[in-house]
C-alpha cells in the first residue's frame, strides 16, 4: 500500500468514512461530496492505481465490485429507479484520487454523461 494512498487510509479505517459495506476484497463508504443523493465509492481493498492497471488477475475483484454496486444499490432503494456506475480514468476525466474506485450514482434523474 503507498504511503500517501488516501483510499488506502479510509479502508484501514485511518481516516474516517461513511462505511456502506466491508466484504472480504471490497469496500465501500459514501462520497464526502456527492453529485446525487446516493453516491457510493466502491474500492477494492488491495491498491489498484486505476482501471489502466488492471489485469487479467484482477477479474475477481471487479465481480465483486459490481455486485457491490447492486447490493448497495437494492440496500439504498434504488435498484428499480436505476442509477449510474463510473469510473474516471486519467487528468481528462478528472480522476483525482489514484485508487481505483467504482462511482456508484443515484436517487434522482440523471442527466447526460457524467456523475449526476
Ligand atoms: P475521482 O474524481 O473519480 O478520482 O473521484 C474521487 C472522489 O473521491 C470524489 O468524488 C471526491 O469527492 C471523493 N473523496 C475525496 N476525498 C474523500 C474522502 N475523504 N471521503 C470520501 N470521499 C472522498
Amino acid at each position: 500500500m503507498p504511503d500517501d494512498c488516501l483510499f488506502c487510509a479510509i479502508v484501514a479505517g485511518e481516516i474516517p468514512s461513511t462505511v456502506v459495506l466491508d466484504h472480504e476484497t471490497v469496500f465501500a463508504f459514501r462520497d464526502i461530496a456527492p453529485a446525487a443523493p446516493v453516491h457510493v465509492l466502491i474500492v477494492p481493498k488491495r491498491h489498484i492505481a486505476d482501471v489502466r492497471d488492471l489485469t487479467t488477475e484482477d477479474g475477481g475483484v471487479l465481480i465483486e465490485m459490481f455486485q457491490a454496486a447492486n447490493e448497495i444499490a437494492a440496500s439504498e432503494g434504488i435498484t428499480e429507479s436505476g442509477y449510474r456506475l463510473l469510473f474516471n480514468v486519467g487528468p481528462d476525466a478528472g480522476q483525482t484520487v489514484f485508487h481505483l474506485h467504482m462511482h456508484l450514482v443515484g436517487g434522482k434523474p440523471l442527466g447526460g454523461v457524467g456523475p449526476g
